[in-house]
């Protein structure tokens, strides 16, 4: 197994970093998910450019382009064989004793990537998961795709503690997005999920449904929906570059749509293969 360390594809058991390297002391970084399948990178383009917005945001620059950026991750997955599984990647501020203030300019920041294998979750597809709803108690700059993932853990222990797939996150009455994820109810036959700001993760998998409801006249809303819509929808899903379009067939205890994923979510699931088949060939 290979990994990519500043620039360079070596042994991944030589990949190591600092003990003041800036993400393991502050989680001061940003990180990404690609899904391979087939070999190919799914939506690689959107995931590299959410990348390097997330750096920005925090003010990081990436000391590559994106098309370097790109042809090194390539190189890796080639390297390691990788059929179907996710390239997994960060970038920190770099290593300089520790210190809150960001360091001086010619600290160079540590990126790394590596691949891991994994299949498609065909038994959650199929037959839906359960999940909880806990409040979401998290920063207020969530469109950031940051290494401090301290609130996403422990609402996704909670989920899993009471036998959960995920925990659908709240502020108040609004239903923000999943811990790892982002939710989808179905009311009066119209998709809906939280509209983009800097209260959810601008998902990719959730940006590709949106257009494939658009592309297939799905009525779509993109605004924020309370508990009492959640917990009378007709229909919920919920997406991310690994569990897809995965449907929401229990919630807190309660069944959403007799406890079967819902008809309009089956139709996105069969749209979203399509995707990957049109786009990796699978
Ligand atoms: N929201 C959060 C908090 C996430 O961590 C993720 C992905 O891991 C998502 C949403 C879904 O984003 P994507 O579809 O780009 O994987």
């Amino acid at each position: 197994e290979f990994a990519l360390l500043n620039g360079s594809i070596i042994e991944r058991s030589e990949a190591k970093v600092d003990v003041e390297d800036r993400g393991y002391q502050f989680g001061d970084g940003v990180y990404e998910v690609i899904r391979i399948y087939n070999g190919k990178m799914f939506t690689a383009t959107e995931h590299l450019k959410r990348f390097f917005k997330s750096a920005e945001s925090i003010g990081i620059s990436i000391p590559f382009t994106n098309l370097q950026l790109k042809e090194m991750l390539q190189e890796l997955l080639i390297k390691n064989n990788l059929e179907t599984g996710n390239i997994y990647m960060q970038v920190t501020r770099g290593t300089a004793p520790r210190n809150h203030l960001f360091p001086t300019e010619n600290v160079v920041p540590t990126l790394v990537a590596y691949t891991i294998k994994g299949v498609r979750p065909l038994d959650g597809l199929k037959s839906g998961v359960k999940a909880i709803l806990t409040e979401d108690i998290r920063w207020l700059r969530c469109d950031i795709k940051s290494l401090n993932l301290l609130g996403n853990l422990l609402a996704k222990q909670k989920a899993s503690e009471q036998g959960c797939f995920e925990a659908i996150q709240h502020r108040g009455q609004d239903v923000t997005e999943g811990s790892s994820s982002n939710i989808f109810i179905v009311k009066d036959g119209t998709v809906i999920t939280h509209e983009s700001n800097h209260l959810i993760l601008k998902g990719i998998t959730r940006d590709v449904i949106l257009d494939l409801c658009t592309k297939n006249n799905i009525p779509v809303q993109e605004r924020s929906f309370t508990l009492v819509e959640i917990e009378s929808a007709e229909e919920a899903f919920l997406s991310s570059t690994t569990a897809e379009v995965m449907p929401v067939i229990e919630i807190d205890g309660k069944k959403i749509n007799s406890g079967i994923p819902g008809p309009l979510t089956r139709k996105l699931q069969d749209l979203f293969k399509l995707e990957i088949e049109k786009q990796c060939g699978v």
